[in-house]
């Protein structure tokens, strides 16, 4: 099968790969109908993490069961399913109380073979997969996909910063998770949100998803633009969506005393001093999102119509083209792009 490996920072390549087979009795093989970029695969590409090996890259993923391992039960060949970066039992204490990503079996994808490709192994398959109610129209398999990582991964953002009624919840990013935390907060009915982005075609999506109010401002004059708009307070709940010192220092400065910060983005050389939090009355929660807490809630929302995540894809290539992808996303041409197996 085809599928993509990264060599060294800026060098992608599509390459013939052995087909993954079972190897663990509760694992499932599927076929991808759909795979992306994901911007924390930036972080090796532009040499912030180090390549020290050929990576057999994706962890987002959607797509059809081909096979199943003798223990596998729920999870049945044919079914459309979808499933979360980590792979997790579902079962365990840590994970009933809805942090799959912290599971005390838990396994990272791509480790064994990746999910830009097409067909990749689950470990785990019953606790990891959420299956469809029946097999989705085409088009609503992007937003299938985004419900995978950077959907959840928003969505836990807006939760962990306890967005809802009546809060101002202001969003730090505007890549994919950031605009789908957008999203996230309107559905949970947050009143108004300030999405922070300097992108005009970024802003337009983020007041699509429900932004109220768009800043441009970065840094201290961002957080002193959040607190124009709140009173001088800063907003209750602020997702954190990039994972720098500057980012985070922003997020933590635009929230109000006894509001919350949600961080999905994933921490680069991020310091947090104790009067940053000692002092400022923040909550702060956050880490790898526990997308499998929120898949059967958020497939049910997409397969009803009620939202339309996929939209923040805004590049579609075939697989044999993901060299591309990758450059169109380093050098933000591209806010997502999916590539078709
Ligand atoms: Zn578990």
């Amino acid at each position: 099968m085809r599928g993509v490996v990264m060599h060294a920072p800026g060098d992608v390549r599509v390459e013939d790969l052995p087909d993954p087979v079972i190897k663990e009795p509760t694992d499932a093989i599927i076929r991808l109908a759909a795979t992306c970029v994901c911007g924390s695969d930036l972080w090796p590409y532009r040499g912030a993490d180090a390549v020290t090996e050929p990576l057999s890259m994706g962890h987002e993923y959607a797509g059809v069961v081909e096979e199943v391992g003798s223990a596998v039960t729920t999870i049945k060949p044919g079914q459309f399913v979808v499933g979360s970066f980590f792979a997790s039992d579902n079962t365990c204490e840590i994970c009933r109380a809805g942090y799959q990503t912290s599971c005390v079996h838990r396994e990272v994808l791509g480790t064994s073979g990746g999910a830009q490709a097409e067909r990749m192994r689950v470990p785990l398959a019953d606790g990891t997969l959420v299956a469809t109610p029946s097999l989705p129209d085409a088009d609503l398999v992007p937003s299938l996909l985004a419900a995978s990582d950077v959907l959840g991964t928003g969505w836990f953002g807006a939760v962990a910063a306890e967005a809802g009624p009546g809060k101002t919840v202001a969003v730090v990013g505007d890549g994919a998770v950031g605009l789908l935390a957008v999203l996230a907060a309107k559905q949970l009915g947050a009143e108004r949100i300030i999405a922070m982005s300097r992108h005009a075609s970024r802003q337009q999506l983020a007041v699509k998803f429900g932004a109220t109010d768009i800043v441009e401002e970065r840094g201290e004059e961002g957080v002193a633009r959040v607190k124009e708009l709140t009173g001088g307070l800063g907003a209750h709940s602020v997702i954190e969506a990039v994972g720098t010192q500057e980012s985070m220092r922003q997020a933590i400065g635009a929230t109000r005393p006894g509001g919350h910060v949600g961080f999905v983005g994933v921490l680069h050389d991020v310091e947090i001093k104790g009067d940053d939090i000692f002092m400022t009355h923040v909550h702060l929660h956050g880490g790898p999102a526990p997308v499998r807490r929120f898949l059967p809630e958020l497939i049910e929302l997409i397969v009803n119509r009620v939202i339309d995540p996929g939209e923040v894809f805004d590049l579609e290539l075939p697989l044999d083209q993901a060299a591309e992808g990758y450059r169109a996303m380093d050098e933000r041409r591209a806010i997502k792009v999916l590539l078709r197996p």
